[in-house]
């Protein structure tokens, strides 16, 4: 296949977005005010149909090809996007959100969301599911419990030799027990979550006041009797046993140093979101922290409601803008390997390698020099001209 002259890199893995929200790009102005936007952004999804809602997805995907993605992780509801994106060509991991801050239902909310797990089909390297429990100010505690129990009582369940009378953990229900046979995994349990992200969500933990708060009290969604843990939302995500399963944090640029250390200690891998970071015009971002306690960062795009589109090609450029030291190896590995890993599939996707897949984004300007240079991701943008999956053109620039 004569693609002309482009630069070939590997396929991009996009390892944090929200395609269901692909309809609002555009439509919410940049704020600093996180909390409002996330009520907007409530409120607008809570008002689209379901039709509108597949309409975004499926145009969500149409973009992440178009921009050279071939591999991403879409934060799912109710399993709308892996029922619509069923014949995508893209290797989707699906993370399954929930959101409850109610402690008495969190046992019934872990139960309900393990079971829509298990009811979703796994489709090796293209299909994977986990679980996307929203973020530390909108789950209870006790319900980031309930799951990390359930999480670790399956990793026990799965070590077991495989046997029709091995029983879910708990075994509550002849439901449950039916779909524990289907489930077959072999990899552990996909997590994801959205961690430190906002001032006002790392001042709802330390101190119990601020603008989280008082949003979340006016929706009565707060129970009266919480109390502020104070400390960090990461050191608090420790302490209810969800951090010990490895899973991608998004976000964390309110981390700290006893955070990084913390994610670095349970193999946490981070996906900075630099669109985002722009859109809420955030303080400059603790790349320096994360990585040198060791936690592997990648680049991701978030949602459209918060970024201008959802190209990686652009948090790629914003990257460089913004960490002059990063060199075009470290930029591209954020891109590529670092997302891969996290997502499991780190000895098949990421690289162009002998008994890797034939996953492939090609892009114009070709680069006079042999050697590429940071220059690249500079002014003209670099236009992607066409995208491989398993060796299939699953899209091409037309012209
Ligand atoms: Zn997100």
């Amino acid at each position: 296949m004569d693609l002309g002259g482009v630069l070939l890199l590997p396929g991009l893995v996009n390892a944090h977005t929200h395609l269901r929200l692909t309809h609002l790009c555009g439509k919410l102005r940049p704020t600093k005010n996180f909390v409002g936007w996330l009520a907007r952004v409530a409120l607008r999804s809570r008002l689209s149909s379901r039709a509108a809602l597949q309409r975004a997805i499926a145009d969500g995907a149409r973009q992440l090809l178009a921009g050279g993605v071939t591999a991403a992780v879409d934060i799912d509801i109710e399993a709308l996007a892996a029922e619509t994106l069923r014949e995508s060509p893209l290797r989707l991991v699906f993370a399954h959100e929930c959101i409850s801050l109610d402690p008495n239902r969190a046992a019934q909310t872990a139960l309900r969301m393990m079971k829509l797990l298990e009811s979703q089909e796994e489709v090796p390297l293209r299909r994977r599911h986990g679980l996307a429990p929203h973020a530390p100010y909108s789950v209870s505690r006790e319900l980031w419990q309930a799951l990390a129990k359930r999480i670790a009582g399956k990793k026990a369940q799965e070590k077991r030799p495989p046997s029709p009378n091995n029983k879910p953990d708990g075994a509550d229900t002849a439901a449950a027990s039916t779909a524990s046979t289907t489930f077959t995994a072999p990899m552990p349990l996909f997590l994801t979550l959205h961690l430190a992200e906002s001032a006002d969500e790392d001042e709802m933990f330390r101190t119990g006041r601020g603008r989280m708060v008082r949003w979340l009290r006016l929706f009565r969604v707060l129970p009266r009797n919480w109390q502020a843990p104070r400390c960090s939302p990461v050191a608090f995500l420790e302490q209810t046993g969800i951090l010990n399963t490895a899973g991608i944090a998004a976000h964390c640029g309110c981390a700290d140093a006893a955070d990084a250390a913390i994610l670095a200690r349970r193999g946490w891998t981070v996906a900075f979101c630099p669109g985002t970071h722009e859109f809420f015009r955030r303080a400059p971002y603790p790349l320096a922290v994360l990585r040198s306690a060791g936690v592997p960062v990648c680049v991701a795009t978030d949602s459209a409601a918060s970024n201008t589109g959802l190209k990686m090609m652009d948090e790629m450029r914003r990257l460089a803008g913004m960490f002059p030291t990063l060199t075009v190896r470290e930029i591209l590995e954020m891109a590529t390997t670092i997302p891969a890993h996290a997502m499991g599939w780190s000895a098949d996707i990421g690289k162009i390698a002998p008994g890797y897949c034939a996953d492939f984004s090609a892009w114009t300007p070709c680069p006079e020099a042999s050697q590429l240079d940071r220059s690249w991701f500079a002014d003209p943008p670099p236009q992607c001209a066409a995208t491989i999956i398993g060796g299939e053109v699953v899209w091409k620039k037309s012209g």
